[in-house]
């Protein structure tokens, strides 16, 4: 459920109607709604409500502050995988002491950062992270609090580029060494073992491979016990999938019923690291048709519709070959036809839609790229020199601009013009 439905053939954005924006603010843009992402992360967090649990939202989905502020003040923490991210969390008001910082590759320079800032737990992914994490809070002479990231080795049965739990991928811990590193860390000064953890993918349309991690994890923490090893947080990352088009993942009441009855029982914290399931749906992108054209003729007749909005803007399409739903922003009833819907930038990978049954849209005239709140501004570039768009955040009968379309100036700012003999 979503708040982008139309009134009178023209769809509106809660109150408002979406060319109403589009003529303020030039397309192409991100436009979120408030009243979506509110009524998403209460749903998924009120699921939740019958145990000791943390929701940390998944910046890497949809990290701008406004709306990163909005889940801290619903209660919600953060989960983090760079420096980066831990200063917009920051900068949003989330409380450091709900903030989990997952990832493969920290710097030492993040470490500090995390360490000074008092964030909640680390999930440390490799024996060489521990060693180094343990050093860099012996310097600033503090603990720092940890999780293991466990693999359990299960098939999420989705993308391949976003499937995390296999034992092929790169990561976290193989379970079966994992008990080696518990043991070391407990010996380091500086290391306080506070957690398990685990994120299997996303995208997920079924609950059964989340069951099947959470029942290793558990298993795995019984290890643990056995060895005097008492675990506090039991984080079972991100995942649930949205629908894009004809996709039947859970519900989240669904998804948080069986997860909550799988860790009956257990005494410790559940923490969840929800992205695309709570912005996904939240988001679109709004786009203005350039050109049309229709190249060769006869069997080989091919119809493009070409946009202002291109692969920089949004990767999805490129990048996993996503489905994104298109529709008109004005209902015209027209006759419906095949055509690709393409962006400007020379690479034939840029395109938003291929052979797509679309009604007939004309030059000038508005599209609306659906989902688009996850993992779509996020993912933007400044690929062939695009300065990226603005995001805009409609509250009922409210508009604000949350991050102004970037202009040239801003793209080289970081730039400098030197001349080499
Ligand atoms: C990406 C990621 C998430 C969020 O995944 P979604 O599919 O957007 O819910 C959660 N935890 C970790 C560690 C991640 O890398």
């Amino acid at each position: 459920m979503h708040h982008f439905q139309y009134k009178n053939n023209i769809m509106h954005c809660e109150d408002i109607a979406v060319p109403e924006i589009a003529a303020k603010t030039g397309t192409p843009f991100y436009l979120y709604s408030a009243a979506t992402l509110k009524r998403h992360f209460h749903a998924f967090d009120s699921g939740f409500k019958g145990i000791n649990h943390l929701t940390c939202f998944a910046v890497k989905a949809c990290s701008n502050i406004s709306i990163l502020q909005q889940f801290g003040r619903m209660g919600g923490g953060a989960d983090i995988v760079s420096g980066g991210e831990l200063f917009r969390a920051m900068k949003a008001g989330i409380d450091p002491g709900k903030i989990i910082y997952s990832g493969v590759g920290k710097t030492e320079a993040e470490m500090r950062e995390a360490l000074f800032a008092g964030i909640l737990l680390f999930n440390v992914e490799s024996p060489q992270e521990l060693d180094r994490l343990q050093k860099v809070a012996a310097e600033l002479g503090v603990t720092a609090p940890v999780a293991f990231r466990i693999n359990p080795d299960v098939d999420p049965k989705t993308h391949a580029y976003i499937s995390t739990g296999l034992a092929k991928n790169k990561f976290g811990i193989p379970v079966d060494s994992a008990l080696q590193e518990y043991a070391r860390a407990q010996q380091m000064d500086n290391i306080e073992v506070l957690g398990v953890s685990c994120h299997i993918g996303s995208q997920l349309t079924q609950i059964d491979p989340f069951i099947e991690a959470l029942r290793k994890v558990k298993n795995f923490v019984g290890r643990l016990q056995g060895e005097g090893i008492e675990i506090k947080y039991l984080d079972l990352g991100g995942g649930v999938g949205i629908t894009y088009d004809q996709e039947d993942p859970p519900h989240p009441h669904a998804y948080a019923e069986a997860i909550t009855k799988e860790m009956q029982g257990m005494d410790c914290t559940l923490i969840l690291e929800p992205g695309r399931v709570i912005v996904g749906n939240a988001g679109i992108l709004v786009t203005e048709v350039q050109y049309t054209k229709v190249n060769a003729g006869g069997e080989k007749e091919k119809r493009f519709v070409i946009i202002d909005a291109a692969m920089n803007d949004l990767t999805r399409p490129s990048l996993y070959d996503a489905f994104h739903e298109i529709l008109p922003i004005k209902e015209t009833g027209r006759e419906k036809q095949i055509v690709d819907v393409v962006g400007p930038i020379c690479e034939t990978g840029d395109f938003m839609a291929r052979d797509r049954l679309l009604p007939e849209v004309k030059q000038g005239e508005l599209l609306a790229i659906m989902s688009c709140g996850a993992y779509g501004f996020t993912m933007s570039s400044n690929y062939n020199s695009r300065p990226r768009v603005a995001e805009v955040l409609v509250n009922g009968d409210q508009v604000h601009i949350i991050r102004k379309r970037e202009d040239y100036d801003d793209m080289i700012t970081s730039e400098l013009l030197v001349e080499v003999p």
